[in-house]
């Protein structure tokens, strides 16, 4: 006698209606989050994808392949330089780039959207959504932001454990050190120093008008955010270049920077101890640095 048949043509009949919600879901959802953000942001925007990226931004403004080819391009390059040194991760998944017609447009988006908090003027990256806004701005100058909240989305992801409580001088000081990456011929030069602002601390240094490299390192957002913002985003990206173009404190820095990828904040010593040698002492050998890179 043939047993009953019945009970498994419903279970894969159930298992088939299963996958099909879920593939109409699938189609249906992205479809549905962007019709979405479409009426967000307006009907001035488009949103264009470019390998990797999934760029929206006005209009004719044909961002999307240039960003692309930048972003692509401050990766690759970083993770060649440093990938090794500081243990990167190649980013995989596709990214979001939001560039802004003006800066009122990017804070009202990003006071909604965004976890991350506005005192960097030209753009934000917001680690929960692994996504970055900027405004319009003229290319050359919108390229610096674009390396900049690339290096917070490249350290973050690189983290084992999601995004870590990375110092904010150190945060900071990365992405300003690697704002300054230049192209010279076919070839991206990763990191650099603004000989300006090198000039410009040394300066306020002499009569004493700059931040201590002490506070700098342990005022916390605070200090980022607050009226000596500007100074302390320069300050802490010359540290950074200091450090790792040292022969003596680069290792040291390595290790610090090591220990920082770890789950929860880095105890407050941990710089002088990786260093070994106090703030006060690093701090006459950065200025002594300062003046030759300020000429
Ligand atoms: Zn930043």
């Amino acid at each position: 006698m043939r047993g009953d048949s019945r009970p498994l043509i419903a279970a894969i009949l159930g298992l088939a209606a299963i996958g099909a919600i879920i593939a109409v879901m699938r189609l249906a959802l992205p479809r549905l989050a962007r019709h979405r953000e479409q009426q967000l942001l307006g009907a001035n925007y488009e949103r264009v994808e470019a390998e990797g990226l999934e760029v929206w931004a006005p209009r004719k403004s044909n961002l999307a392949a240039w960003l692309a080819r930048w972003f692509g391009a401050f990766t690759r390059a970083l993770y060649e330089a440093h990938g090794k040194t500081l243990a990167l991760e190649p980013v995989e998944d596709k990214i979001v780039v939001r560039v802004f017609a003006t800066r009122a447009e990017l804070v009202r988006f990003a006071r909604k959207r965004m976890k991350q908090d506005l005192s960097h003027a030209g753009g934000f990256y917001d680690p929960a959504s692994w996504s970055i806004a900027l405004t319009l701005l003229p290319r050359e100058r919108l390229l610096p932001v674009v390396f900049h909240e690339a290096t917070h989305l490249v350290m973050d992801r690189s983290a084992p454990g999601g995004p870590p409580e990375w110092s904010t001088w150190l945060a900071e000081g990365m992405a300003v050190y690697l704002e300054h990456s230049m192209a010279q011929g076919q070839r991206l030069v990763v990191g650099g120093v603004s000989r300006r602002a090198a000039a410009q601390v040394v300066a306020l240094a002499a009569t004493g008008r700059h931040i201590p490299l002490r506070r700098l390192v342990n005022g916390g957002r605070e200090l980022f955010r607050g009226p000596q913002a500007p100074l302390a985003y320069q300050e802490a990206g010359l540290l950074v270049a200091f450090l790792m173009t040292s022969r003596r404190y680069r290792d040291g820095f390595l290790r610090y920077y090591a220990i920082e990828r770890k789950p929860g904040p880095a105890p407050p010593e941990t710089l002088e101890s990786c260093l070994g040698t106090t703030c006060e002492k690093l701090e006459k050998e950065w200025l002594a640095w300062l003046k030759v890179v300020g000429g």
